[in-house]
């Protein structure tokens, strides 16, 4: 490879991509996901960096794959029955160009190394969409919170947050909610913390419970915002959510949130899914009986066809995304929606794909969205709702305010339309017309690489 001063021609564009990306993946081979991650960053930024040559010769690239720090610990905790059980913590503090980091926890058994980085990696430039100033952070722990007693999760918790402690602080690390971490965990934590420091710093963790410092509509703000998202969408073509048919995947914080917005707007929302399954009710999925077994109970998805006989329910969630609709929100986890699955949409007639999860779509499926023109919605622009009212609890934190329910929506709504904007524009400005995947990874993606040019070599 040339110099980096040297790197001109379009051909030294690609080579210096290509020598980074070859790089990543031979340091670290087993990180599939976080090479995922990178890739599709990588395949929107040459004309970026062909503009500005600045970005070449401080190694933007290489710097920006590398997090400014890893942190992993051992978690130890008391099962019920006594046994002392070990857990793997993780904390990833990605990148502090524009901010504080910031993004939340994962309690999931599948929680590794690569999960952790293609998390912290998507936040970096998904907290820079939302206009804030917030770096990218990420973590978690490969624990499993499911069947689970209220006294294990307090004790996986404060154990989990005694190492943490360590590494966070309202102006350092601002952790919140991911999958398996929500209002009662974050409640522990936040205890732990307190404790350990022996001061009340609200503003070091988000998603707090409305009695200590949480926001209003922080619980409701990635579904909502996911549903603001795919408004301004459908804006743009002279349509509403109103009619049409809706799929979302999961039934947890964000899917719930996403299907009550949607139906709010007159949309129909007949299918969504658990790791076991999927429900399908042609006349409406019923919200109160999910929030009710999911939020309250902690139970199955399956038994909402037991509560509505008239409902089916299919063992296996990817089976989902068979069911034809107007609108598909894959708001589960990883790579939940492959290729087959995007031609079987496609080939139903779907019109918009909205990311509500982190990366639900692989590489390939995204293709398949992109070839037919199908409106798509990626989850760096489309979930940026939650962190983005997580921003703005933090703000309420340290000015010892706290905002009504119509305020925090407001902000959202306005958030959630200059993200759509703003990745349109760049996206037009680079020549990729209505490709919302490249606009918002070359907006997110500027505004972290100027401020790390700003701030030197560090
Ligand atoms: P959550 O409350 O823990 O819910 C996750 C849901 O997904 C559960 O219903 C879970 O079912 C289901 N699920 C997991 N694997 C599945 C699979 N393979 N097929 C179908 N369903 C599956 O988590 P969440 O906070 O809603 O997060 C969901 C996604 O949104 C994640 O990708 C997360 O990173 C992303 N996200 C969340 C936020 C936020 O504010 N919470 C913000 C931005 C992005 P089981 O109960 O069976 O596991």
């Amino acid at each position: 490879m040339a110099l980096l001063t040297e790197i001109n021609t379009s051909v030294e564009v690609q080579n210096y991509i290509d020598h980074v990306f070859e790089k990543v993946k031979r340091r670290d081979p087993n990180e599939e996901e976080f090479h995922q991650a990178v890739y599709v960053i990588f395949k929107s930024i040459k004309p970026v960096l062909m503009k500005n040559p600045a970005y070449i010769k401080h190694n933007i690239l290489e710097r920006i794959v590398e997090p400014e720090r890893l942190i992993t610990f051992r978690v130890p905790w008391v099962d019920d029955q006594g046994d002392v059980q070990v857990n793997r913590g993780y904390r990833v503090q990605f990148n502090s160009a524009i901010g504080p980091y910031k993004g939340g926890l994962r309690f999931h058994p599948s929680v590794n190394t690569s999960i952790i980085k293609f998390l912290g990696f998507e936040q970096i430039f998904k907290n820079a969409l939302t206009g804030q100033p917030i770096g990218g952070g990420k973590g978690g722990a490969d624990f499993d919170p499911k069947g689970k007693s209220d006294g294990e999760i307090m004790r996986f918790c404060q154990s989990y947050m005694t190492e943490l402690s360590k590494h966070i602080g309202p102006d350092i690390d601002v952790p919140a909610g991911d999958i398996g971490v929500g209002a009662r965990e974050i409640g522990y934590l936040f205890g732990q913390y307190k404790k350990m420091r022996g001061r009340f710093e609200a503003g070091v963790l988000t998603g707090k419970g409305l009695l200590y410092g949480g926001s209003l509509a922080r619980k409701e703000a990635t579904g909502y915002g996911a549903i603001y998202f795919v408004k301004e969408m459908l804006n743009d073509q002279g349509q509403t959510l109103a009619g049409k048919k809706v799929v979302v995947s999961g039934s947890g914080n964000v899917s719930i949130y996403a299907m009550e917005k949607a139906m709010e707007l007159g949309a129909k929302v007949i299918a969504c899914s658990d790791s076991n399954g999927y429900i399908y009710d042609e006349k409406g999925i019923n919200l109160d009986t999910v929030k009710q077994l999911k939020e309250v109970q902690r139970r199955r998805i399956s038994e909402y066809a037991l509560i509505h006989p008239e409902a089916s329910f299919v063992e296996g969630s990817s089976g989902i995304w068979s069911i034809p609709c107007d609108i598909a929100l894959p708001c589960a986890t990883q790579n939940e929606l492959d290729v087959k699955a995007a031609e079987t949409l496609v080939n139903n007639g779907v019109k918009v794909v909205a990311e509500g999860a982190n990366m639900p779509s692989t590489a390939d499926a995204i293709a398949v969205f992109l070839e037919n023109e199908i409106l798509f919605g990626p989850a760096k622009a489309v979930n940026a709702g939650g962190v983005a009212v997580s921003a703005l609890e933090m703000g309420q934190n340290s000015s010892r305010m706290s905002w009504s329910f119509e305020e925090v929506d407001k902000k959202l709504q306005e958030i959630m339309k200059n993200i759509y904007h703003n990745s349109l524009t760049a996206a037009n400005e680079f020549n990729k017309p209505g490709n919302l995947i490249s606009g918002a990874s070359i907006a997110g993606f500027t505004k972290v690489a100027d401020a790390m040019l700003e701030q030197g070599v560090i």
